[in-house]
């Protein structure tokens, strides 16, 4: 069994622990699970299995309420989560955003990185960073072996593995189950988490839940948000690429940009189509979700609102700025102000309002 531990987090929700069979109910069966494996990651007793990405009882349940507590689709006080994060509320000005210290646009300084990376490298960059600063490893989504586009976390030790796992897949990963694996299987104490921002939200809801696993809690030392605006089913990419007559196989690079879905190789667009043509691609549990920009992380990273080939950066914690100020001072990117008209920062507050109107 893991060792987990009851701690003062904030209150729940409910007094009494709810337990798989609620989260089955009020989740996995309504269509709300986002499949980020934070059940399965957290389950004291390893009952808990992603089956084709929906979780699954395989073993005894304890009724410890943890699966329940840590979902990230589970109600919860959003409000006093932040306050336990950032030690306030958000500010006027930060409805749209979310809490933070400062806003730039960045760019990885190494062409090899910028070849691999989806935007400005400034992701992989600063996974870069905390290997050299003293992490002990990074959890990204690689693709799985063998398998076409279909993403996995991947456990990543060194700046080779932070590159392969570099590029954005637009399908789920179950990231936390590769928490999980750094935690218990690696033996790691300081970890870098990439994530969508629900991914981010379980994480949050572990590190400061009152049912939760102490391990994952205290052994992820920075989160780092990705904007996601939706994800798409895997099976309905790979059908809707085939019906296309475009061959995954060739593609190394799938893009969002501008309103529109791009299937590059090696920088030839293959394929573009408009962003409204592939909405029956989208997984049902992203069309409730508000959260445009990682809100919880402790350093958001995205592409509208810089230009092409640049990353726009949200800087959200200290441990987020000591970050991206390491990586800058060490000449691994380098960093402008964001731009604050229509197609800087106002592109990202427009998609932020967008995602909130639309789905709150
Ligand atoms: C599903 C998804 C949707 C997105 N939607 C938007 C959007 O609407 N608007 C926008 O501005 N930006 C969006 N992004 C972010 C954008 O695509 C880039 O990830 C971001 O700009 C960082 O670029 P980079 O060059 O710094 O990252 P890189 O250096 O290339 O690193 C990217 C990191 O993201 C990780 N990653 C890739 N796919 C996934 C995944 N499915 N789940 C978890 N981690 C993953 C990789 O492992 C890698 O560590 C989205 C990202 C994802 C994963
Ligand atoms: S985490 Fe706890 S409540 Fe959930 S399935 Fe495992 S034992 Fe049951
Ligand atoms: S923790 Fe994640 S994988 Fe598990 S039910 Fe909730 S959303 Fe789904
Ligand atoms: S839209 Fe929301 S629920 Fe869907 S993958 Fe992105 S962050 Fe998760």
């Amino acid at each position: 069994m893991k060792s987990h531990l009851r701690v003062d987090g904030w209150i729940e929700m409910s007094a009494r622990p709810k337990v798989f069979g609620q989260l089955l109910a009020e989740v996995i069966n309504k269509g709300l699970c986002v499949g980020c494996g934070g059940c399965e990651a957290v389950c004291p007793v390893n009952s808990i299995s992603l089956t084709e990405g929906s979780p699954r009882l395989t073993g005894i349940c304890i009724a410890c309420g943890i699966c329940y507590s840590c979902c990230p689709r589970t109600s919860f006080d959003e409000a006093e989560l932040e306050r336990l994060i950032f030690g306030r509320g958000r500010s006027e000005n930060e409805a749209l955003l979310g809490i933070y210290k400062g806003y730039y646009a960045g760019r990885s300084r190494d062409q090899g990185v910028l070849r691999r990376s989806q935007d400005g490298g400034v992701v992989s960059s600063l996974l870069i960073q905390f290997l050299r600063g003293g992490g002990d490893c990074a959890v990204v989504a690689g693709v799985e072996e063998g398998g076409v586009w279909a993403p996995r976390p991947m456990v990543a030790l060194r700046d080779e593995e932070v590159l392969k796992g570099a590029g954005t897949k637009y399908t789920p990963s179950p990231t936390l189950v590769g928490v999980d694996s750094a935690v218990s299987e690696y033996r790691r104490k300081r970890v870098a988490v990439v994530g969508t921002p629900c991914q981010i939200r379980a994480l949050r809801k572990i590190e400061k839940g009152t049912y939760t696993d102490r391990r994952i809690a205290e052994s992820v030392a920075i989160k780092i948000g990705l904007f996601c605006m939706e994800t798409f089913d895997y099976k309905k990419l790979m059908e809707f690429l085939e019906k296309e007559g475009v061959n995954p196989k060739e593609v190394t690079k799938f893009a969002i940009r501008r309103g529109k879905f791009a299937a590059i190789r090696d920088g030839d667009t293959l394929f573009e189509i408009g962003l409204s043509r592939v909405k029956e691609l989208v997984r049902p549990c992203c069309e409730v979700c508000e959260d445009f920009t990682a809100e919880f992380s402790d350093i958001s990273v995205g592409n509208v609102g810089s230009p092409d080939g640049w990353s726009t950066v949200i800087v959200r914690t200290d441990l987020g700025e000591q970050l991206l100020r390491d990586a800058e001072k060490a000449g691994l990117l380098e960093l402008k102000p964001l731009e604050e008209g229509e197609s800087g920062l106002g592109a990202v507050l427009k998609l932020s309002m967008s995602k909130k109107k639309r789905r709150g």
